[in-house]
């Protein structure tokens, strides 16, 4: 369910004709629907209403200060996973006490800032992490909240690159060592044990992986609380899918997916967390690009934009499948032909799609890259000195720039030479 629709023979964004965007902005650009973002964390966080649980929003799936104010004024925590991110969610007015801190790498530094702010729980991801915690937190004088990540060895059935709960992938403490490392925490000063977390992966469509390791946590639970420790949170971490390709790939709802945590976990009398991104940002943004050629070769048709794999790395990291829609509406028998949709980056891996059948573009025509609100512009760079992607939230009638477009001047302007090749301009 998403604001982006055919009206009056062209896309809008909720009120917002895209082309008016794109004249507005140029192109490329990321056009958020603030409309959509309210209704997918309503729809995930009324889910679970009448339970005790907090929804933090995973701020890596799309960290814009806008998008944080607006989850952060609806209620939402916010998981973190760096002290930059600490800082985004600070500067979004974020409380301490919604904040959790996921990670397999948190430095010193990092760990004291959060402490600092009073954050809810830390989720420790190996035992080395816990004592070097504890040691951070004993010379500020304090204890630090945790909960340890736990990782079940399911498989999620999902991208390799984007799978987090198996045995071989890097995150979480392995299930069969979880007991110990509670034990270990017990002991440690710096330590005070909150609860328990698990995220197995991202992109999850079927809820059956989510259960059996939600099954497991809650007999862990049962176990460490024999072991006599008080476990008052259970972090289920994010993962929900959203449907990229429209059909082969809808996820649960996110009532089916709260009705199996309350039956699994609910009579524990644990706080519920849960850590959504993609399901809340996912949907909820596309990116507006231009037709600059199209080229016919032998073999192919390539179809060469503006929107490059510096703007979306999508394709090319994680193999994605975004749909590509024309801005003007396509007449029901318009000419189709199969394309390659690329960029102009100097890379093979450049594309946003490949052998796609698409209504026939032009020189000129607008196109929404769809389902792009979630790892799209937090994963952009300038690669290849191409500005940096700007990015617009549309609500209602109104749009503004929420990140203006970082120009070639502006990135040329960080660096500098080293002092021995600057020449006396004087001599
Ligand atoms: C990335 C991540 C999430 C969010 O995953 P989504 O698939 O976007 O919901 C949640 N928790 C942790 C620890 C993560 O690393």
């Amino acid at each position: 369910m998403h604001h982006f629709t055919y009206r009056d023979g062209e896309m809008f964004a909720e009120g917002v004709p895209l082309s008016r965007i794109a004249r507005e902005v140029g192109t490329p650009v990321y056009v958020y629907s603030a409309a959509t973002l309210r209704r997918h964390f309503r729809v995930f966080d009324e889910a679970f209403a009448g339970t005790d649980h907090l929804v933090c929003y995973a701020m890596k799936a799309n960290s814009n200060q806008a998008i944080l104010r607006l989850l952060a004024d609806m209620g939402a925590g916010m998981d973190i996973v760096s002290g930059g991110e600490l800082q985004r969610a600070k500067a979004a007015g974020v409380a301490g006490e919604k904040i959790v801190f996921s990670g397999v790498g948190k430095t010193d530094a990092e760990m004291r800032a959060a402490l600092d702010y009073g954050i809810l729980s830390f989720n420790v991801e190996s035992v080395a992490e816990l004592h070097r915690l504890s040691e951070v937190a004993e010379a500020m004088g304090r204890r630090a909240p945790v909960a340890l990540r736990i990782n079940p060895d399911v498989d999620a059935k999902t991208h390799e690159k984007i799978s987090t709960g198996k045995a071989v992938d890097k995150f979480g403490i392995p299930w069969l060592e979880a007991r110990a490392a509670y034990a270990e925490a017990a002991r440690l000063p710096g330590i005070e044990v909150k609860g328990v977390a698990m995220h197995i992966g991202s992109q999850i469509t079927d809820l059956a992986p989510f259960e059996q390791a939600f099954t497991l946590m809650a007999d862990l639970i049962r176990l460490l609380r024999a072991d006599g420790h008080d476990i008052r949170h259970a972090d289920l971490g994010g993962g929900l899918g959203v449907p990229y390709h429209g059909d082969t790939d809808m996820p649960p709802h996110p009532d089916d997916y709260a009705a199996m945590v309350k039956r699994l976990l609910g009579s524990l009398g644990v706080k519920l967390i849960m850590e959504p991104g993609r399901m809340i940002a996912g949907n909820a943004g596309v990116l507006l690009g231009r037709v600059l050629f199209v080229k016919e070769t032998g073999s192919k048709t390539f179809v060469i934009t503006d929107v490059g794999m510096n703007d979306l790395i999508r394709p090319t990291l994680y193999e994605a499948f975004h749909h590509i829609l024309p801005v003007r509406e396509p007449a029901v028998d318009a000419p189709r032909k199969v394309v390659d949709v690329v960029g102009p980056v100097c890379e093979t891996g450049d594309y946003i799609a490949r052998d796609r059948d698409l209504p026939v573009m032009q020189r000129g025509d607008l196109f929404a890259v769809m389902t792009a609100g979630a790892y799209g512009a937090v994963q952009s760079c300038t690669y290849n000195t191409r500005a940096l992607v700007p990015e617009v939230l549309v609500d209602g009638e109104r749009f503004a720039v929420i990140r203006p477009r970082l120009e070639a001047r502006d990135i040329i302007a960080l660096e500098r030479l080293a002092p021995w090749q600057v020449k006396d301009e004087m001599a």
